[in-house]
């Protein structure tokens, strides 16, 4: 789950870090009463779940509180990577001498968390890992030990010179890398990291994302979702218990499996089609499910062909297709009548004869294999 920035600035400040005095605002107005408070020149951040809010122009810096007004105005609303601003942070402006990046994944590779720090921060992060990766220091931590102060240190003097703003640095890496696991994060980053010309280093943008299994652990956090800020179809996926993530192409695919899932997404492209979607309904035989799975693909304009992949273990074939049927009525019962994409099945294992005899009821015909069932979907799609 992605959290707002000013969610994880919270968090950091929480554990101690220098986060600068700042507060959501939804209308213009209360963005100007906010800058007014603060009584300083104030930055006015687009609040929404995605980096590079700077270079689109959804991060700008006000110097008076009708200013924060206007800059308000400007960013709410506007859209950024098709996602709609509906908030805005306002937060007090930081003079800034330097910027640094500081961030922590969990790296399946090594199995750890892994630190990526650079002197060379700021919103040009991405073509610094892409150019110049040697200007980006690793360091995977041991989950027993944690991180050892001597190392916290190693990574703060890759960034600093200064033995006193390293020694901040060091701190503030610490407080991060407990923040990262206490709250079972799967990314915790901050960037930039900025020092002042007085020498303080502040968190100046925050992003944290959370494993959503743990979740049922942080209700805190849990709380802080925003739906509006989600895809809509993810939303709804969620609800229905399906592990749903929305794509740009035009195959809409509902597999039974993750594995299978991705295996099919490959083979899309690898017929030279696109996937609309990952979608994977379950090892479960719940119709309700299939039903929720057609909805949400077809509510998709993108999308082309549909592209059943079942292979039937506890899944079973029969009930699949029962799904697909009721589904199909429900949707030409609905207002826009009978489904128009072409659906292409695939459905091999339990209970196969049955689950094909109720698709003949209907005139739908399954494919043996998947190779066949992903080729016909691209062509009918295309045509
Ligand atoms: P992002 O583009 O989505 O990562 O948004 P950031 O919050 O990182 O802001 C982008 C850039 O705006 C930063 O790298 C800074 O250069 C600049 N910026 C953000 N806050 C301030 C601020 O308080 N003062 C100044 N001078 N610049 C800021
Ligand atoms: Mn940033």
């Amino acid at each position: 789950m992605n959290i707002h920035e000013f969610q994880a600035k919270d968090i950091f400040a929480k554990c101690g870090m220098a986060v600068p005095p700042e507060k959501v605002a939804i209308t213009p107005d209360e963005a100007r009463t906010i800058a007014e408070e603060l009584g300083t020149a104030v930055v006015v951040k687009a609040q929404v779940h995605v980096g590079g809010r700077g270079k689109a122009g959804g991060v700008k810096l006000a110097k008076t509180p009708q200013e924060a007004y206007e800059k308000a105005e400007q960013i709410l609303g506007m859209d950024i990577k098709g996602l709609t601003v509906k908030q805005v942070l306002v937060a007090q402006a930081v003079d800034i001498a330097h910027e640094a990046y500081v961030g922590i994944i969990m790296d399946r590779q090594t199995k750890r968390a892994v630190f990526m720090v650079s002197a060379a921060g700021g919103i040009d992060i991405e073509e610094v890992a892409r150019d110049t990766p040697e200007k980006i220091h690793k360091l995977a931590v041991d989950p027993f030990l944690g991180l050892l102060p001597n190392q916290a240190r190693m990574l703060a003097f890759k960034l600093y010179v200064d033995p006193k703003i390293a020694g901040q640095a060091a701190k503030i890496l610490t407080q991060l890398y407990n923040t990262f696991i206490e709250s079972d994060a799967s990314l915790a980053e901050i960037n930039p990291l900025v020092t002042t010309s007085d020498g303080q280093l502040w968190a100046v943008d925050g992003k944290m994302n959370i494993d959503d299994n743990a979740l049922f652990k942080h209700k805190d956090i849990e709380a802080m979702r925003d739906l509006e800020a989600e895809e809509p179809t993810e939303v709804e996926a969620r609800e229905a218990d399906l592990s749903f993530v929305k794509l740009d192409g035009e195959i809409g695919c509902v597999v039974n499996g993750a594995g299978l899932a991705m295996a099919t997404m490959d083979m899309v492209n690898y017929y030279g089609g696109s996937p609309a979607n990952f979608l994977d309904i379950g090892g479960s035989s719940n119709p309700d499910k299939v039903v929720a799975a057609m909805n949400i693909i077809t509510s998709d304009p993108k999308v082309k062909a549909i592209l059943f992949n079942i292979f039937g273990g506890i899944t079973r074939c029969d009930d699949v297709a029962n799904g697909i049927v009721t589904a199909l009525r429900r949707i030409a019962e609905g207002p826009g009548g009978p489904l128009k994409l072409p659906i292409v099945i695939r459905l091999t294992g339990t209970n196969e004869e049955e689950g094909r005899r109720i698709l003949q009821e209907v005139d739908l015909v399954a494919t043996d294999t998947m190779a066949d069932a992903v080729q016909q979907a691209i062509k009918l799609g295309n045509n």
